[in-house]
């Protein structure tokens, strides 16, 4: 029974040499139904299976027979080689600072990005590159837009303050009436500078609006004393605070 064991080693060994692996194994896998002890064929068979858990099985059984086997051992230390390194995580290095290692990426354009260059927005971590090109097309203004504004603004305020702070001042508790009158009065302002820049998004627009209305109302209020002689201070300073609010909140 034994040199029956052995010529099936023997042949299997033969097939390995050459690269037939299915005809090695199959004179492995006999060599150890008719003697499951044969470490050789054990090693020979883990010479010729496919998978890292059928090498193993092969190794260990080996080692269960012969535990000092040098070739089993080495082999087990060979498959615990190939597992263990599994992939490192992916390390992404931001696409400006190429010394920084991050784990954030622009969710608009997929580009790594360090805490110092991402933008949190409320749709999540950008770059400032897509930032810049949003605000781009959300702010649409053009070049005239700002005198545009700026003139309706001030062409308005010097009215409004010339003549409602005055008006006003001569109701009992006028000063009172101030607080309702001056925002919707202001807010047409502002919608009137809107209109005459066509509706368009300035980043500037509330500033330039809110300083020439001001301007304007402080103005108007010159030209009200230069005229008529009257100062109505109270009523103006509540007028002048609430047209600069107003104007910076509604352009804004
Ligand atoms: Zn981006
Ligand atoms: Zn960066």
């Amino acid at each position: 029974m034994n040199t029956g064991v052995d010529e099936l080693i023997r042949q299997g060994v033969a097939a390995a040499r050459v690269g037939e692996k299915e005809e090695a194994r199959r004179h492995f896998e006999e060599a150890l139904r008719r003697d499951p002890d044969a470490v050789a064929a054990w090693l020979g068979l883990s010479g010729v299976v496919d998978s890292p858990e059928e090498k193993r099985r092969c190794f260990q059984r080996v080692l269960e027979l012969e535990p000092e086997n040098a070739e089993a051992l080495a082999g087990l230390a060979w498959l615990d080689r190939q597992q263990t390194p599994a992939p490192p995580a992916e390390v992404l290095y931001c696409a400006n600072h190429p010394n920084v290692e991050t784990v954030l990426r622009c969710n608009r354009c997929n580009k790594p990005i360090c805490v110092k260059c991402a933008v949190q927005t409320p749709v999540g971590y950008r770059c400032k590159e897509c930032v810049a090109e949003l605000q781009a097309h959300f702010f649409n203004a053009q070049p005239w837009d700002y005198p545009i504004a700026a003139a309706v603004t001030l062409f308005l305020s010097i009215f409004v303050g010339a003549f409602l702070p005055w008006l006003v001042s001569m109701l009992p508790y006028g000063w009172l009436f101030m607080f309702f009158l001056t925002p919707p009065i202001s807010g047409s302002i502002a919608e009137a500078a809107r209109r005459a820049v066509g509706r368009r998004r300035g980043r500037y627009t509330w500033l330039v609006a809110s300083a020439a209305g001001v301007f304007g109302g402080m103005l108007g209020l010159v030209i009200l004393w230069w005229q008529i002689g009257v100062l109505p201070w109270l009523t103006f300073l509540i007028f002048i605070v609430l047209h600069a609010s107003t104007l910076s909140m509604r352009l804004r």
